[in-house]
């Protein structure tokens, strides 16, 4: 999609609606909110160039790495990462998307052809190749992607024997933190190395889970390796949430599900929760993100409504005009 550069919220809402059949009203709501927040707090730059060197953002709303993590497979980590990432987008914030999967689904998913040549995630780990030269442009302007190969099963082995092989992706996206607004990190299903990586670079954690008896399980072992990182590594880390994902609230497990995580996490229980949807299982297949699929479908509102929700966090906890946001 060709919309230009530095393009004011209503002009690439316009370009949207043309050429990717974008019902008006879908993405107006959110991006007229997020567009005040903006020029209430200055928070968007004023410059034509995409990365914005002078972006007036404070610090706070800068460079947030969120590592979207669960050790359990097929929870929705990826379909989260990548709607999520593409929201922050839709509303004009830089975002990129970091896939720390050897499986790749968060490239393909967002159409990338796979391609062992390409500067990836594992030449990243390794020091092979700096960030800069890693960052694929997507179908959204304001959506970058740094692309994973199957090679990086490699690293896992690899970076046993490496210095500070458990702050390689920190060090390696340092350079890019003052660029975008947000990083989202794509997290294989194992608390292996490149999970450790990935908590290690992360502001936060943003966990999917679905409503099942076992995925409780599971979340205490993540929330253990999540204290010991705190711990030993990185003290910063925060817990940014969890988000029901798959949901069918009709379900008396469902329901209990949602009970117990709202007793244990208290305020940390996403409000948002995303439903099974058809159109988020079938996006991936076509190259991308829901909201360019079929923005009228349930899952993409519902990650939509997750964006604005984690984003209006963020500023009410900077206290940055939090009614702008908060309805
Ligand atoms: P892995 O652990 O293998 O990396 P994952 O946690 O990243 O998996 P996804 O790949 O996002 O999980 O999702 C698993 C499957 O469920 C995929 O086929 C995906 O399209 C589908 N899926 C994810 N979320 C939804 C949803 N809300 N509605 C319907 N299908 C979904
Ligand atoms: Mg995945």
């Amino acid at each position: 999609m060709n919309v230009p550069t530095g393009t004011l919220v209503p002009t690439s809402i316009a370009v949207l609606q043309r050429e990717q059949n974008v019902p008006a009203g879908t993405l107006n709501q959110f991006c007229t909110r997020i567009q005040l927040v903006h020029s209430t707090s200055a928070l968007h730059s004023k410059s034509e160039s995409h990365y914005a060197a002078e972006t007036l953002a404070p610090r706070q709303f800068m460079g947030r790495v969120i590592a979207v993590a669960n050790q359990k497979g097929g929870v929705g980590k990826t379909t989260t990462a990548i709607n999520l990432a593409a929201s922050f987008a839709a509303a004009e914030v830089n975002t990129l998307l970091i896939d720390c999967d050897p499986q790749s689904n968060a490239s393909s998913g967002l159409g990338l052809v796979k391609d062992p040549e390409r500067i990836s995630t594992y030449h990243l780990l390794l020091g092979a190749a700096g960030a800069e030269e890693a960052l694929a442009t997507t179908e959204l302007e304001q959506l970058w992607l740094l692309p994973a190969h199957k090679n990086l099963i490699g690293a896992n082995i690899e970076l046993v024997e490496v210095d500070r092989r458990e702050y390689r992706l920190r060090d390696a996206i340092a350079p890019l933190r003052d660029r975008f607004q947000y990083i989202v990190l794509d997290c294989p299903p194992a608390l292996d190395l490149l999970t450790l990586n990935a908590l290690v670079a992360a502001d936060s954690v943003l966990i999917p889970m679905q409503a099942e008896y076992f995925a409780l399980e599971g979340i205490s072992e993540l929330l253990d390796t999540v204290e010991r990182i705190r711990v030993a590594l990185n003290p910063g880390l925060e817990i940014e949430g969890v988000v029901l994902t798959m949901l069918d609230e009709r379900t008396n497990l469902a329901q209990q599900v949602m009970a117990e995580l709202r007793n244990f996490f208290g305020d940390k229980v996403c409000s948002t929760t995303i439903p099974r949807n058809i159109r988020l299982a079938e996006a991936p297949s076509h190259g991308k993100a829901a909201l360019v699929y079929d923005p009228r479908s349930k899952g993409a509102e519902s990650y939509i409504r997750l964006a604005k929700e984690i984003i209006g966090k963020h500023m009410a906890a900077a206290g940055a005009v939090p009614s702008a946001i908060s309805a």
